[in-house]
């Protein structure tokens, strides 16, 4: 038995693994290491479970034979990620009425018919599948109670309720193993980040009963917190209980540590107390992990059925990593390797500012923490369409099903009527670090007309603008003043050790002052995007910005961009200031230009107004700059090379902003880069020009600056000719939006309309402009690198798309030798951590 790979007897030196028997049966041969008092134990692997589930089962008589007769035993999943969860425990199996009977002579009836009443009500409902109602009626204690589940058991069953212990066990083992391959289950793990193929491992443990003469019963403690991460003795102990009641809130629960609130074990049993901190302790510093450890005291005598690693918010995550390797009981290495880089999104969420004006229209659970502002949207379809629209929204369900999983991705919230904390949007919520309120039932929630109503009766329809706190679970009307997420003293530090580990730069996409803060707030080793057409939509520089787009010459475009100079030059200063000492690379203009004119009627005529023209001129004039497909028409370098004051007076911005900028600080050594490339001669023509203006501003001011011409790759073209354009530039930086879009041929701005169905049905294994399509898209990046690198050893290799905050991405530029990532700012942690985790993990091999 004990060398048996399937069923194994759990000692000092059975063949058990993680990867094989699931991390509970891998913990539990490591406290018998530690010669902690754990029951007699028998570990079931992966592939028993496997093959139990599909019918096929070990030899049961002899895993009950390793248990001294007439033991009962429980039965526990061991995932191989505790977080994957697994089915319910079932307790007390082999107690039948013969034992029973024995029981209420060496026990007494009352502690002997709870044992089994637990084991009848357990098993008609996790292995019969019996209504759990059905036990509801039931009411007292002892033999009645008993007597009286078991009739409703037979009742139901129309069959004697099984006395073979063997029996008993196989019914548990396969059940258990039944329960995990469900759909539901494996949805749910899914969502947790485990394979499709996970496996489930079982252990059969001797019972310790908690129950009985004497001081007896069952409880948890750890050693921190689990929400903060600090040091504190926490958990529950009850009297007379088994498995996790002392959690479940019941009275007679009794605090561990002495407190003023009620009677504690402290108190109650000292000596037992002691021995279990103890233990917690050696098994932190021997398991280098903090534990949750699960105990039973038996007459006075301690024994542990149980540790797992202790639950833990994502603070609690980084407080206790960062401890344990203050402690020397890990290393720093391996404190990064513990904490999951998603898990840092929820740390770093912003917040609905305390002090703001909360104007709450609904309430909710607070299932994921953090707070966004969007516009209503009602579908998954939606809301993937909104964010390729780089328009924030909150997805608003009934509740949520796996189909609308990617439309989550794509909102920056979810709202649902229905659900609770262990809800499907809760749980997606919290696993992606979306803020969520689920079970918002005090609102109406009209999915045909498309409206959610408040208790007030204020009516919000698919547009409105709505703010959802998770944190507290609340909507607020419109948008709520924020406050960027609080940066605590362990979370520097862990990133502290991130930067020192991570060989690849994460730079932030920043457009705005406040996005460079966030950058600069987290680190970022500068800005690797800077979408400058964003600021020509502030209010008072989009009518000048029209004006000049309404140019008749180029000489009366010079003259309207003369009044944009100024307003672009503050801005470049004041990013340059923010950056101080770091690269900011400036991309110059992108958009068609039709994108600044007014699309509707009204709008026009405001147009017409403001520029003292007749109204058929402007709607000659935009019906003239209308496309057929604007995305791939007029726009990046192509505006740049056919309307080039544009890019001369961006030019001149940016290099007056750095003379500026570097009179009261570091030099400033701008970048700038050229989108939409295709051709060589297309940088060929705009690097002349910047040449020149960069000669024309070192002149008039007298001042010296470099700065660096870079390319922005997303076209395949440019990929596939890097060779050629590389020599013409300092830089390339890969697009990784518009790459995806134009390798596959596919809109941006329509692919959500059936991205679900692809995905569903397999054509593409995720939504490639959310993960980076390493085959298609990354061999262009390949190739793009490989030939620029070879065309100018030594240029600079990026990628600014979406795709650069996300840990899988920065594996493949990292393997692609790229210098550094590109991400929002709030992915920048993450993105350090995912990338300080790949350099850890070439590191050992
Ligand atoms: C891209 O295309 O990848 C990119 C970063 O630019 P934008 O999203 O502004 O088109
Ligand atoms: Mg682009």
């Amino acid at each position: 038995m004990e060398n048996n790979p399937d069923t194994t007897l759990v000692t000092q030196t059975a063949p058990i693994a993680n990867e094989t028997h699931g991390g509970r049966a891998k913990c539990l041969q490591r406290l018998v290491r530690l010669d902690l008092p754990v029951p007699r134990t028998v570990a079931l692997s992966f592939k028993a479970v496997h093959k139990i589930g599909a019918g096929h089962l070990p030899d049961v008589q002899a895993v009950v034979a390793q248990f001294p007769k007439g033991a009962l035993m429980c039965v526990r999943p061991s995932s191989e990620d505790p977080d994957w969860g697994g089915p319910g425990a079932v307790l007390n199996i082999g107690i039948n009425d013969a034992r029973f009977a024995e029981l209420c002579e060496t026990m007494g009836e009352g502690p002997a018919a709870s044992l089994y009443t637990r084991f009848v009500q357990s098993y008609a409902v996790n292995v019969a599948r019996l209504d759990p109602d059905m036990f509801d009626e039931i009411e007292g204690e002892g033999r009645e109670a008993l007597a009286e589940s078991l009739r409703a058991y037979e009742a139901e069953t129309e069959e004697a309720f099984p006395q073979d212990t063997a029996t008993q066990l196989t019914a548990v083992l396969r059940s258990m193993a039944r329960a995990w391959e469900g759909t539901s289950a494996r949805l749910l793990r899914q969502a947790k980040g485990a394979p499709a193929d996970a496996g489930l491992g079982l252990v059969v443990q001797e019972m310790v009963f908690g129950i009985g003469s004497g001081q007896c019963g069952s409880g948890v403690l750890q050693l921190v917190d689990s929400d903060t991460g600090l040091p504190q003795i926490t958990g529950r102990y009850m009297c007379q209980s088994q498995g996790r009641d002392a959690l479940h809130g019941d009275a007679g629960a009794m605090y561990l540590t002495r407190d003023p609130r009620g009677a504690s074990l402290e108190e109650a049993v000292p000596e037992a107390f002691e021995t279990l901190k103890t233990h917690a302790a050696l098994m932190r510093a021997r398991l280098r992990a903090e534990m949750q450890v699960e105990f039973v005291i038996d007459e006075g005598k301690v024994h542990i059925l149980d540790g797992m690693r202790v639950p833990r918010s994502s603070r609690a995550a980084v407080r206790i990593a960062v401890a344990l390797a203050d402690e020397g009981i890990i290393s720093r290495e391996e404190a990064l390797m513990r904490v999951q880089p998603r898990t840092l999104t929820e740390l770093l969420h912003r917040q609905v500012d305390p002090s703001a004006k909360r104007d709450v229209i609904g309430h909710g659970i607070a299932a994921s923490p953090g707070a966004a502002t969007g516009k209503i949207v009602f579908s998954a379809t939606e809301a993937q369409a909104a964010a390729s629209r780089s328009e924030p929204c909150i997805l608003v369900r009934r509740e949520t099903s796996p189909e609308d999983i990617r439309g989550m991705h794509a909102a920056h919230a979810v709202l649902t009527e229905r659900g609770g904390i262990t809800s499907h949007a809760a749980v997606i919520g919290r696993g992606i670090g979306l803020p969520c309120v689920v079970g918002a039932s005090n609102m109406t929630f009209n999915l045909v007309k498309k409206t959610i109503t408040a208790p007030d009766g204020r009516v919000f329809a698919a547009g409105d603008e709505i703010t959802v706190d998770g944190s507290a679970g609340e909507i607020l009307a419109g948008a709520a003043k924020m406050q960027e997420a609080a940066l605590d003293e362990t979370f520097q530090r862990l990133m502290d050790w991130a930067e020192e580990a991570a060989d690849i730069g994460i730079r932030a996409n920043a457009d705005t002052p406040a996005d460079a803060q966030t950058a600069r707030n987290f680190d970022a080793h500068g800005i690797g995007l800077c979408r400058t057409e964003h600021m020509f939509f502030e209010p008072g520089r989009l009518t000048v910005m029209r004006e000049m787009i309404f140019a008749e010459s180029g000489e009366d475009r010079r003259a309207v961009l003369e009044r944009l100079l100024p307003m672009q030059r503050d801005d470049f200063t004041q990013l340059f200031r923010i950056m101080q000492g770091q690269p900011v690379c400036i991309r110059l203009f992108d958009p068609p230009l039709h994108e600044f004119l007014p699309a509707d009627k009204a709008g026009q005529r405001e147009l017409a107004e403001a520029l003292d023209l007749p109204l058929s001129d402007v709607t000659r004039r935009i019906d003239a700059l209308t496309e057929y497909n604007p995305m791939l028409g007029l726009r990046g370098v192509r505006l740049g090379v056919t309307v080039p004051e544009i890019y001369e007076m961006q030019a001149r911005a940016i290099f007056e902003a750095t003379i500026d900028a570097s009179r009261d600080g570091d030099p400033v050594v701008p970048e700038i880069m050229i989108p939409l490339v295709s051709a060589r001669r297309e940088v060929e023509l705009v690097k002349t020009a910047v040449d020149a203006i960069a000669a024309a501003v070192r002149n008039e001011g007298e001042a010296d600056f470099t700065y660096r011409l870079g390319v922005m790759v997303e076209t395949p073209r440019a990929a596939l000719r890097a060779g050629e354009i590389a020599p013409h530039c300092s830089f390339l930086s890969f697009g990784t939006n518009d790459l995806t879009q134009m390798t596959y041929g596919l809109s941006r701005d329509d692919a959500g309309r059936f991205m679900s169905d692809y995905v569903q049905q397999g054509v593409f294994p995720e939504d490639p402009f959310h993960v980076l399509d390493v085959d298609g898209v990354g061999e262009l990046l390949q190739l793009g690198a490989e030939r620029g690198r070879a065309a100018q050893p030594g240029i600079t290799l990026s990628i600014c798309g979406e795709h650069g905050g996300n840990p899988e991405s920065i594996a493949f530029c990292r393997a692609a030798g790229f210098d550094y990532v590109s991400c929002s700012p709030f992915r920048v942690p993450v993105a350090r951590l995912a990338a300080a985790q790949l350099a850890i993990l070439h590191k050992i091999g």
